[in-house]
């Protein structure tokens, strides 16, 4: 692919930081770890941030931080990627599925409030492509009901609501440092509370539940991130600042140049700061010859990348094989379409992004 659909940015920087840790002679957590916390919980209204090794172990240990386990439910969107849940069917938990709105592809604040039972212990929504999910209305919900907010935001680095950032809506929140992601830290990712308690408790889970060392307090895991991924991550979050307006200034020139063409624009609720960590174009069945999967074909014939996030609702798949009615969330696997919106794209990439697509 000429222009591919995702592209990780090392520089100088990176390699220096990493040449750092490893002739320091010590490699595992430590000092970098530490100070890559600190300075992530700048971007979360001041939580306090545990780096684990990725995504996923943050999400597992925050349910289990949270007391979640065997006999709850927790509600997540099956429109996601399948490590939304997994990590609650792993805390032994029972993910319940609900559909999403079709503005911007997050939880359904109304499906939410329908799927709430007496054993529903959490509500966990995901911040899908960048977009925040309606943590309002969400929060509302779990209020009523004195259930728990994990926020997957694992896709949503530095996006906001009202000015609020997401990861400082729910008890707990989750970044994911994956290469393809706004950030990186090679793999990673970073649990955020604003609850001492927990965040003790995610420390001991992290680290086999010791605090002291041979004197295990829980039964943990080693999910540890290393000191040279916290090289890298603190470096990449020096740059998600400039990275993060450059995605938004790509995404509005898609917006403009796709305006009144056959497929759909991401849409913005209002008060929402949209990172892009996919821009998702809805292409509808008639819309264009061959559909979505068509347009795709085109677009790879004329050297773009895109990709399907995600082809198939995580309740359908053979990890979970579930029927349900969940009709946005079917229509969304079948007509979502993310065109290139990294910051590395030129504006001659971003003009032949738009002449692909629009092209006959
Ligand atoms: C990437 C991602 C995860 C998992 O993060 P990893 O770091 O890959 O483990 C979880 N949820 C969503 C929505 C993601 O996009």
């Amino acid at each position: 692919m000429s222009i591919p659909a995702a592209a990780p940015l090392f520089g100088a920087e990176e390699r220096e930081a990493v040449d750092r840790v490893l002739r320091s002679g010590m490699v595992a957590q430590g000092p970098e770890v530490a100070a890559f916390e600190e300075e992530f919980s700048a971007i979360v209204a001041g939580r306090t941030a545990v780096a684990v090794n990725s995504g996923t172990s943050g999400l597992h240990l925050a349910l289990l931080a949270m007391g979640v386990g065997p006999g709850d439910e927790v509600i997540v969107p099956s429109f996601s990627f399948a490590a939304t849940a997994n990590v609650v069917a792993l805390a032994g938990a029972t993910p319940v599925f609900v559909d999403i709105e079709p503005g911007h592809y997050c939880l359904d604040p109304a499906a939410v409030e329908a799927a709430v039972t007496p054993r529903t212990a959490a509500i966990m929504p995901v911040h899908l492509y960048g977009h925040p999910a309606d943590m309002a209305a969400i929060g509302a919900i779990a209020q009523r009901h004195g259930i728990a907010v994990i926020e997957d935001a694992c896709q949503a680095h530095a996006a906001a609501l009202d000015g609020t950032p997401v990861g400082a809506f729910g008890k707990t929140a989750v970044f994911s440092l994956y290469p393809t992601k706004n950030m990186t830290s090679g793999e990673g990712g970073m649990v955020v509370t604003d609850d001492p308690q927990i965040a003790r408790t995610l420390r001991l889970l992290r680290n086999q539940g010791m605090e002291k060392r041979y004197e295990n307090e829980l039964v943990g895991f080693n999910v540890r991130m290393t000191d040279l991924h916290a090289a890298i991550g603190r470096v990449q979050l020096r740059k998600l600042a400039g990275w993060t307006e450059q995605r938004r200034a790509n995404a509005a020139f898609l917006d403009a140049g796709l305006a009144g063409s056959a497929v759909g624009t991401p849409s913005v609720a209002p008060g929402a700061r949209h990172v892009y960590h996919q821009y998702t174009v809805r292409v509808e069945p008639d819309a264009v010859p061959g559909g979505r999967d068509g347009l795709a074909e085109r677009l790879a014939a004329r050297g773009v990348g895109s990709g399907v996030y995600y082809p198939i609702p995580i309740h359908r798949l053979p990890s979970f094989g579930l029927a349900l009615d969940l009709p946005e969330t079917e229509r969304a696997a079948r007509e979502v379409l993310s065109l290139p919106v990294h910051p590395s794209l030129s504006d001659a990439d971003l003009k032949s992004i738009v002449e692909a697509v629009v092209a006959k």
